[in-house]
C-alpha cells in the first residue's frame, strides 16, 4: 500500500469532508474515511446540521428524555472514532433548510474549516445529492463555490453512491426477513423509501475505489446511528454482506480546486 506523499519533515496530508447530517459520513465515503485514516492522513469533519428534523427511530419512551440534536450528535462522535476522524465540527444550521439558510455564512463556515484543518483534498456531496437531498446538493453548491474563491485552493472531489447499491441492500434485507407488514409498502434507507434515488443519475465517476479491506469499520460507523435505523434495510447487513454491498465507493474530481494527482490516486491503485 502506497503511503501519502509527503516528506519526513513535512506535515501529513489532510482531508476535509463537507456533509451536511450525520450518518452521511457513513453510508457515503465511510471506507474512503477510515482508509485515510488508517495512511495517517488527518481527517477532519464539518457536519452542517445536527439532522435534529430527521426521522426519530429511537423507542417512544427514549424520544422525550433526550432531544434528538443530542442525540445525532453524540451517534456522530462515536463514528468519527469508528471511522478515525480526528476533527469533527458539527454545526447548527438548520435540517432541512440548508438551501434556503443564509448561504453566505453557509459558504464562510466552509471556507474557514478548510482554512483551519490546512485541507489538501476537500470532499462532498456531486450535484444529485446522494439522492437528490436539498441540504446535500446545498453542501454541494456552497463548498464548491468556497473551493473555487480560495486562492492556493485544495482539490474538491464529490462522492456519489454507485447505481443499483441501495436496491442491493434492500433485496438483501428482504431475502434475510421477508416483509410482511402490510402496513408497510417498502424498506426505508435512512428514511428514503425510493432505493433508486441513490445514484441513478449521478454524473460519472473519476476515482472508484475497492474498500473492502474497510467494510466492517463502514458498518460499524453505520450502526452507530441507531436514531436513524429502525427496521432500516442497511440492519440487515451483516460483515459479511457489507463486505460485498459497501465495497464500492465512487468519486468525481471537480473541476474547480487544484487539479493535478493527490493522495487518493494512490488508493486507486491499490483498489485492484
Ligand atoms: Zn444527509
Amino acid at each position: 500500500m502506497n503511503e501519502p506523499q509527503g516528506d519526513a519533515t513535512s506535515a501529513p496530508p489532510s482531508l476535509l469532508a463537507v456533509f451536511a447530517h450525520p450518518d452521511d459520513e457513513a453510508l457515503a465515503s465511510g471506507g474512503l474515511l477510515a482508509w485515510c485514516a488508517t495512511l495517517g492522513v488527518q481527517v477532519s469533519l464539518l457536519c452542517l446540521t445536527h439532522g435534529e428534523h430527521g426521522p426519530d427511530q429511537r423507542k417512544s419512551n427514549l424520544q422525550n428524555a433526550t432531544t434528538l440534536d443530542v442525540v445525532r450528535a453524540r451517534e456522530l462522535r462515536e463514528a468519527a472514532g469508528v471511522l478515525g476522524i480526528d476533527d469533527v465540527t458539527l454545526l447548527h444550521h438548520e435540517d432541512g433548510m440548508l438551501p434556503w439558510s443564509n448561504t453566505e455564512q453557509l459558504q464562510a463556515d466552509i471556507s474557514e474549516t478548510i482554512a483551519r484543518t490546512a485541507a489538501d483534498v476537500v470532499l462532498t456531496f456531486d450535484e444529485d445529492g446522494l439522492y437528490w437531498h436539498p441540504d446535500h446538493i446545498a453542501a454541494h453548491e456552497r463548498t464548491t463555490a468556497a473551493v473555487a474563491a480560495l486562492t492556493g485552493p485544495p482539490a474538491l472531489y464529490y462522492v456519489t453512491i454507485p447505481e443499483g447499491t441501495i436496491r442491493a441492500i434492500v433485496a438483501h434485507a428482504d431475502t434475510v426477513t421477508p416483509n410482511v407488514d402490510d402496513s408497510v409498502t417498502s424498506r426505508t434507507v435512512l428514511g428514503v423509501t425510493n432505493p433508486d434515488a441513490f445514484g441513478t443519475l449521478a454524473p460519472r465517476p473519476t476515482l472508484a475505489l475497492n474498500v473492502t479491506k474497510f467494510t466492517d469499520r463502514k458498518l460499524q460507523a453505520i450502526r452507530c446511528h441507531q436514531s436513524q435505523l429502525g427496521n432500516d434495510a442497511l440492519t440487515f447487513l451483516t460483515p459479511e454482506s457489507a463486505s460485498k454491498l459497501l465495497a464500492t465507493e465512487h468519486y468525481r474530481r471537480a473541476n474547480v480546486g487544484r487539479q493535478g494527482a493527490t493522495f487518493l490516486d494512490s488508493l486507486a491503485a491499490d483498489s485492484n
